[in-house]
């Protein structure tokens, strides 16, 4: 007999949890009860919902799916607490996600697919192609697992975990607007930043959504010929049409773009990059940050000085420009993307353990 797959209730937005529960018969007030069982007490099991009839229970069991992912493995970092949680899908995947505490709150940075497929060639998360898309709940399993785990209320969010967010737009829009909804976390779509490697035509149609989000362009380089030697995207849209992209964004949203700018040792961390990156963001309200890069052991990119890092900060910030340096949080755990779950596939006889 064929099983038949179940659907995974995590991914149901309020409204639409509202129709399929009348579809079973069952009166508005179940769907508000069982919408705040799994957004905001966030439980992981349909028999913890006690204020539900067994029978019920039993009939949401048949139907739906409610735990889509498994915390596998927790690291804690020694020198600032950072710590980096390795999820395993229904699927056998396994992805990553990283809880930072700031003086500004807890902030949670979630992957977005399993695996990618941009290529960047900095960057761990890429190296085996992608996967699959994650779905909106296996989006939120990340966040609500962490704050379940950790005991700490996460109130900001980055989409810079492994994956391209854009590249899973619809799934990760629904993921926005779920954390967001008053009937779950409602964590402000203001504390929430998408991070892109630059897809041009997601950027103009993500401006539409009337989103409060703050988009963060991936730039790391300021000419179109060493932006495609680091990132292959750079080959589909040129800087001109991706900052013209950013321009809508600000434009349409009011938000003001941040750009990552990752410092990599003698290939974009020059005085003359820092002009030429002055040159091209003097004019727009933005604020840049510079992220000195991460060496990962399958290229060997060399990692900005720090002082070369600050020479490069002072020389934006005398002409104005908004500039912080990404803080390196948990260095001794694996902490560049995809670090932790690439080490993890590389583990022989992972399937056994
Ligand atoms: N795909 C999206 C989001 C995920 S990556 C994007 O490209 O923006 C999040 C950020 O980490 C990006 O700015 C990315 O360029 C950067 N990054 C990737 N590998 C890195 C590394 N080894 N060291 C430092 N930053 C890295």
């Amino acid at each position: 007999m064929k099983t038949i797959e179940k659907k995974e209730i995590k991914s149901i937005s309020f409204n639409q949890l509202k129709k399929e529960l009348e579809e079973m018969g069952e009166k508005e007030f179940r769907s508000k009860q069982i919408y705040e069982w799994i957004h905001v007490k966030l439980i992981d099991s349909f028999d913890e919902m006690t204020n539900l009839s067994k029978d019920l229970r039993e009939r949401l069991k048949e139907r739906y799916e409610l735990s889509p992912l498994k915390m596998l493995e927790v690291q804690t970092s020694k020198v600032d607490g950072t710590q980096k949680f390795l999820f395993g899908c229904s699927d056998g995947h396994v992805v990553e996600s990283v809880l930072m505490g700031y003086h500004h709150g807890n902030s949670v940075c979630i992957s977005s697919q399993v695996g990618c497929r941009m290529g960047c060639t900095f960057c761990a998360s890429t190296i085996g192609g992608l996967t699959r898309n994650l779905s909106p709940g296996e989006m939120l399993s990340q966040v609500y697992q962490i704050q379940k785990y950790s005991g700490k209320r996460v109130s900001n969010l980055v989409l810079m975990g492994t994956g391209e967010p854009l590249d899973n737009y619809d799934h990760v829009i629904q993921f926005v607007q779920m954390l967001s909804d008053q009937h779950g976390l409602h964590i402000s779509q203001r504390n929430m930043t998408v991070s892109t490697c630059g897809l041009a035509p997601k950027i103009r149609e993500l401006a539409k959504e009337g989103l409060q989000i703050t988009l963060a362009l991936s730039l790391h380089a300021t000419t179109d010929e060493k932006r495609r030697k680091l990132m292959p995207i750079a080959k589909r849209y040129d800087l001109k049409e991706i900052l013209e992209a950013c321009d809508f964004y600000f434009e349409t949203t009011g938000r003001r773009m941040t750009f990552e700018y990752g410092l990599v040792a003698g290939v974009n961390d020059r005085s003359e990059d820092a002009e030429e990156l002055i040159r091209l963001v003097k004019h727009k309200n933005c604020h840049i940050n510079l992220i000195p890069i991460n060496p990962i052991k399958e290229r060997d990119y060399v990692q900005s000085t720090k002082s070369d890092v600050e020479k490069f900060k002072n020389k934006l910030e005398k002409c104005g420009i908004n500039v912080t340096i990404r803080r390196e949080m948990g260095r001794d755990i694996d902490g560049a993307c995809g670090q932790l779950r690439k080490r993890y596939m590389d583990l022989p006889l992972k399937g056994e353990q």
